[in-house]
């Protein structure tokens, strides 16, 4: 029988995600799987909740990585916060802060919504106003808003937040490790990433904090966890504390790799990385520039790491995109919703944002085009 695995082709990742994994993590993720009790496994979760504390700026204990997708970091975040009635208002400029309102809908909240046109950020002084009324047990925003490249003002939301009495929800599963998070100093009350975009590890795990704030009202919520799986309060009692109690059997090797990739990032500097991020970004958009390309948002609130290309009349953009993959090994992303078939989202994130992608990318795009 032919083994699927050699026929796995070698390619460059630049959508969306999941991004290009660096070789320190490909080989961290084949060391020896221990048991999740074993207390070289307990050192290396507790290094691996001090370097996610080290990436998010925070001091939160509650602190560690969800098993599961990003998005399992999402319904983390509303599931322990959220008890059925809750007033929660989402901040939506895309397709990741609709899927915010699906789950906190799901859980039984009474889901409001502030909506901004798709490829242009959220305004704080249209927030604020909904913020005077009666008030939220939630307010929910996504940092990098990966369907459109917009970079929303987490910070200047996070100060309006925290007055009205409100828990701030953050995503940040595009933009951790690839732009500032200052989960501390934004008044960030639940914030979760990913492993797959700029940590540039394999998708699987999800990086998750609650402030001490956060674990306050979860800890008196009239109601369960709606989530027997997700639920912190039981959580925690594996990741800190003397007495480690199983809860669920821990991915060991993802944690493994996870681990490498936080300590790539805190060895380059999160200052160089970041710094990285914004050159390769600026020589990417003065290539496309050049080929008479247009990004779609405007430049004071693009995301570095990913890039809404608006597909020029006439360009089968499907066929662009296949063409990339098949004759040039690339990847790039297609639009999401309303931006289906109008954009190409490419991605910079982690490893992968170094100048000679960058320039393998335009120069394949060039000759498709
Ligand atoms: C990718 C992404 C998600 C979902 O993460 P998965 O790992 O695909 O589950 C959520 N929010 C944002 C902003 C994203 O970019």
């Amino acid at each position: 029988m032919t083994n699927r695995l050699d026929a796995i082709p070698d390619i460059l990742l630049m959508g969306p995600g999941p991004s290009a994994v660096h070789p320190d993590v490909y080989r961290a993720l084949a060391r020896p799987t221990l048991g999740h009790l074993d207390p070289a496994f307990i050192a290396l979760m507790d290094d691996t909740k001090g370097l996610l504390q080290q990436v998010m700026r925070t001091r939160n204990h509650v602190t560690f990585p969800v098993s599961g997708t990003g998005s399992a970091g999402m319904e983390a975040a509303f599931a322990n916060l959220v008890e059925p009635g809750d007033r929660v208002l989402v901040l939506v400029n895309g397709f990741f802060g609709q899927r915010m309102t699906d789950v906190a809908a799901r859980l039984g909240a009474v889901v409001e919504t502030v909506a901004f046109d798709w490829g242009t950020p959220v305004v704080p002084d249209v927030v604020k106003p909904k913020l005077a009324g009666p008030p939220y047990k939630v307010v929910a925003m996504v940092h990098a808003e990966t369907s459109t490249g917009v970079a929303n003002p987490v910070a200047d939301v996070g100060a309006l937040v925290k007055p009205a009495g409100a828990l701030f929800v953050v995503d940040g599963v595009t933009s951790l490790g690839g732009m500032p998070v200052e989960v501390d100093g934004w008044g960030i009350d639940a914030f979760y990433s990913c492993s797959q975009k700029g940590l540039s590890c394999p998708p699987g795990l999800a990086p998750f904090s609650l402030s001490d704030r956060a674990v306050a009202r979860l800890l008196a919520r009239k109601t369960k966890v709606a989530s027997w799986y997700l639920d912190a309060s039981l959580l925690v009692n594996y990741w800190e504390g003397a007495k480690r109690a199983y809860h669920h059997t821990a991915p060991i090797n993802m944690i493994y790799g996870l681990y490498q990739a936080l300590l790539n990032v805190m060895t380059e500097g999160l200052d160089a990385v970041f710094a990285r991020h914004r050159d390769v970004h600026r020589q990417l958009v003065a290539g496309l520039e050049k080929m008479g390309l247009e990004l779609l948002v405007r430049p004071e609130c693009r995301l570095p790491m990913l890039n809404a290309i608006k597909v020029p009349a006439g360009v089968d953009e499907a066929r662009v995109r296949g063409r990339l993959l098949t004759e040039h090994k690339i990847e790039i992303g297609a639009g999401l919703g309303p931006l289906a078939g109008k954009v190409w989202r490419v991605g910079i994130m982690g490893h992968a944002a170094r100048a000679e992608n960058v320039e393998r990318f335009l120069a394949a795009l060039k000759a498709v085009l």
